[in-house]
């Protein structure tokens, strides 16, 4: 052969190698037989947590980590969090346009562009974690919220759940309704709207700017999570009231969503992968809050003199009379959205009659 000829054929394979290095390429030598189980798909997971935050940041760290020993590599996903790559409220649109392959973030967060989106995460009064997982996995929930996306380019899976939430920091006392006409606070989603309806003033802003937004008296109140993850974000050194339990979310689920084209590219066990880790960080982000919640509400009580206090029973009963007609009215947009309004509630009841005999009944009981 000659010298011209394995000049150009080297140039060739270095032009092959050099394609297949943006996003995909073989781990080692391959045959075209081995191709699809060996081909390294390098992924983008961007977040609207700040890096590493215990509990929501955690999770797409441990998403990742699970796919990749799962997949031996061939599933390698860098994750970032709120700014690193986009704004935290920007990951719906870069992961929808390709930026990134993968994003993880909280339905409620798009409900500007897309409404029914909010029943995806958590419905004021609504259900909780297990009742959501129920819709999602086995009551048609899923199928819906995939419907939902699907004009996005985008594929969402359930990934993460906190269980109940608090009602949030304060810095003055809640009493009467009196004390909710002007209150600026950080609460997102269908609880902002039920706020604003009962006389306060809902804001939303990622987790990374709550603390300084409080501090500085931008906002008079935020709710954020529950104990462990709030005392990670310092609220206790920003607000002295902690108020119970959080109406506005009663079991939130987190989501994790794949950019269709990326989604479509991956063989059939890089998929399935991706489905079963989804589901084990749904579960493990809920044992996690589980488990650890109540270890920091002592901290929070004993060490820094937190004052927990729950909400009185007539704000309670005007802000769920609000919230039904908050849901109601969030669900009339289109033909979709009713039918996700109307397989939510229908769930909602019928999980809320058998649980008044069983989860409610033993919890009253013991
Ligand atoms: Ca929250």
């Amino acid at each position: 052969m000659k010298r011209g000829n394995v000049l150009r054929q080297w140039v060739g394979l270095g032009l092959i190698l050099g394609l297949l290095g943006c996003g995909a390429e073989p781990a080692g030598s391959v045959d075209p037989g081995q191709q699809a189980e060996t081909k390294v798909y390098r992924w983008k997971l961007i977040t609207t947590w700040p890096k590493n935050l215990p509990g929501l940041g955690v999770a797409p760290e441990r998403l990742a980590e699970h796919l990749r020993k799962m997949s031996n590599g061939r599933l390698d996903i860098k994750v970032y969090g709120a700014g690193e790559l986009v704004g935290a409220f920007e990951i719906f649109d870069a992961v929808s346009q390709g930026t990134a392959e993968m994003g993880h973030g909280a339905a409620y967060y798009w409900r500007g562009k897309l409404p029914a989106a909010a029943m995806f995460a958590t419905v004021p009064f609504g259900m909780n974690a297990q009742e959501m997982n129920g819709w999602l996995h086995h009551g048609g929930g899923l199928e819906l919220w995939r419907e939902l996306y699907a004009p996005f380019n985008l594929v969402p899976f359930a990934a993460g759940n906190s269980g109940v939430q608090m009602a949030g920091w304060f810095n003055k006392e809640i009493n009467s309704l009196a004390d909710l006409q002007g209150l600026k606070m950080r609460i997102p989603g269908l609880g902002g709207e039920v706020l604003a309806r009962a006389g306060g003033v809902p804001v939303s802003l990622p987790g990374s700017e709550v603390y300084t937004a409080l501090q500085t008296g931008v906002i008079d109140a935020t709710e954020w999570v529950g104990p462990y993850n709030d005392l990670a974000l310092s609220l206790h050194t920003a607000a002295k009231y902690y108020y119970y339990p959080g109406w506005h979310e009663p079991g939130p689920t987190l989501e994790a969503f794949v950019n269709k084209d990326a989604w479509d590219s991956l063989p059939p066990d890089l998929q399935e992968m991706i489905t079963v880790a989804t589901r084990a960080i749904n579960e493990d982000m809920l044992s996690e809050f589980t488990a650890r919640n109540n270890a920091a509400l002592v901290t929070l009580i004993e060490e820094h003199g937190v004052e927990l206090r729950e909400l009185p029973e007539d704000v309670m009963q005007r802000l769920k009379a609000l919230s039904g007609e908050v849901v109601a009215e969030s669900a009339q947009q289109d033909e979709l959205s009713k039918r996700i309004y109307a397989s939510y509630m229908a769930y909602a009841q019928a999980v809320k009659s058998y649980h008044e005999i069983s989860e409610q009944a033993y919890l009253n009981a013991r």
